[in-house]
């Protein structure tokens, strides 16, 4: 990463220059002979942490630092020349970058490129909202007119704060139109929305929460096919069960805050990016590392960067991610099945229960992550997360009255949890949209949004039955 201004070299700055290259060799030789070897389970757990940094930098700590500091301070006014023209990787100021964060952005670019075969980096971003803006903000800008029109193409389907930060901030507030598409399984569907104008694709999957999804390959390489990036928001699926860019996607945003941090500590997110990524914008920083461009140049001049305590509460839970979305998926599996019994129950949206339409085109792209090398399985299963929905029979009033006689489940506007949550979104994350916005993403009033946590099954089973007894 450099800056356009021109920096004069001193001999001292040089030499610190030189040092910084032999440890970015050292560390790139590490990824590429030793992490990339490993089994998704260990780079969850370790990262790019290793005991040499902890014995040379970190008096030994097994855990990776917090630094609750604003700035790093440097030997001499070369060190620091160097180091805020970006020539040496260090972090300055920890709106641009951080030891905590650093660790973090690492993890998860190597868990989101776990099976790719190119290189991946992260950045790191307050929330999942901020990376959305992170991720689709550069292809917005002008190339000669500010005037000029310009286009996204969207899933219809997606999370309320992306339809809000969509249809409100780009097209309400900026003129950037934005072309929803309704149908994402419908490949003429999306091409018929693209146009010379159009800047990206955009597609969330699973779809939080009606279950929405695509072929990523094929939107993919449709997106190629005119020189524009596919972003995806895979939130739901975390790369424990879908890894997009390892299918072409060029760009994943991540609600780091769900089920990556499966505690509920707080809100975090992250953009993570194929190097070498398409687009039609002509910016070879952007292309060439689009995760470091934006960290380095326009998230340091809009500041939504993450707290350090933050990251490592989130790589925290991430240790542990593989196994708690095995067991999720399959209590959820397990909830889904009763419901779908239910006579209190008009329908239920999971991927995993085989008559839902897109259970085919989902289980050729939802696995859990290395189960044909692991013990217990030995061979590929499918694993659809535990996110699901269902609306329950009689309306809105019916549906009111069995959320409020949830005992065990918690009534909350999250997801992702280890604990099991609920929520009516027609109330909630689909509120603010109106009724014309929940009806283009498929929301009815009487749909119940429930995340399935780590409880025992049978006891949100129980739970369920008699709150669906007391909406009779
Ligand atoms: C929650 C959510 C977001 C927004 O993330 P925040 O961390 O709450 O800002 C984006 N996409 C999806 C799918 C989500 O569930």
């Amino acid at each position: 990463m450099s800056k356009d201004n021109n920096v004069e070299i001193t001999p001292r700055m040089q030499a610190y220059i030189d040092q910084s290259a032999k440890y970015l060799s050292e560390r790139d030789n590490y990824i590429r002979e030793v992490v990339k070897k490993w089994r998704f389970d260990t780079i969850a757990v370790h990262g790019l942490y290793t005991v040499r940094d902890a014995i040379e930098d970190y008096q030994g700590a097994i855990i990776e630092p917090i630094f609750m500091s604003t700035a790093q301070a440097y030997r001499d006014s070369d060190e620091m020349a160097a180091a805020l023209a970006y020539k040496i990787p260090t972090w300055a100021y920890s709106r641009i970058a951080n030891p905590s964060t650093y660790y973090y952005e690492w993890t998860l670019a190597l868990l989101e490129g776990y099976g790719f075969d190119g290189e991946t980096s992260c950045c790191s971003t307050s929330s999942g909202m901020s990376a959305i803006m992170t991720a689709v903000q550069p292809f917005l800008k002008v190339h000669n007119d500010v005037c000029e029109p310009r286009n996204i193409v969207a899933t219809a389907q997606c999370y309320g704060g992306t339809f809000q930060q969509f249809t409100v901030r780009l097209m309400q507030e900026r003129g950037i139109e934005v072309r929803w598409v309704l149908d994402a399984t419908n490949l003429d569907e999306w091409g018929s929305k693209i146009d010379g104008n159009t800047r990206l694709l955009y597609g969330e999957l699973p779809s939080n929460p009606q279950q929405g999804f695509f072929d990523v390959k094929e939107v993919a390489d449709l997106a190629h096919s005119h020189n524009i990036p596919l972003i995806c928001d895979s939130t739901v699926a975390t790369p424990a069960l879908l890894r997009p860019i390892c299918h072409g996607a060029d760009i994943v945003v991540q609600s780091a805050t769900k089920t990556l941090t499966s505690s509920g500590f707080g809100v975090c997110g992250a953009v993570i990016a194929r190097k070498n990524l398409v687009t039609n914008i002509d910016d070879d920083q952007l292309k060439t590392d689009f995760s470091l461009c934006v960290k380095y140049l326009q998230n340091r001049d809009f500041g939504p960067n993450l707290h350090p305590m933050q990251a490592v509460m989130t790589l925290n839970d991430m240790r542990t991610l593989r196994s708690k979305m095995d067991l999720m998926s399959r209590s959820t599996m397990a909830v889904a099945q009763f419901l779908e019994k239910h006579p209190m129950i008009e329908s239920v949206q999971y991927l995993g229960l085989p008559d839902h339409p897109l259970h085919d085109l989902a289980s050729r792209y939802m696995w859990l992550v290395d189960a044909e090398h692991d013990e217990q399985y030995g061979k590929p299963v499918n694993r659809y997360g535990h996110l699901m929905s269902f609306c329950v029979r009689g309306g809105a009033e019916k549906a009111r009255l069995f959320f409020d006689g949830l005992q065990r489940i918690w009534r909350a506007t999250d997801l992702g949890r280890i604990k099991s949550v609920a929520t009516i979104p027609a109330i909630s994350t689909h509120q603010q949209q109106g009724e014309g916005g929940r009806a283009l993403a498929n929301i009815p009033p009487n749909m119940v949004r429930l995340c399935v946590g780590a409880e025992h099954p049978a006891d949100i089973i129980a739970d369920l039955d008699q709150a669906l007894h007391k909406a009779r």
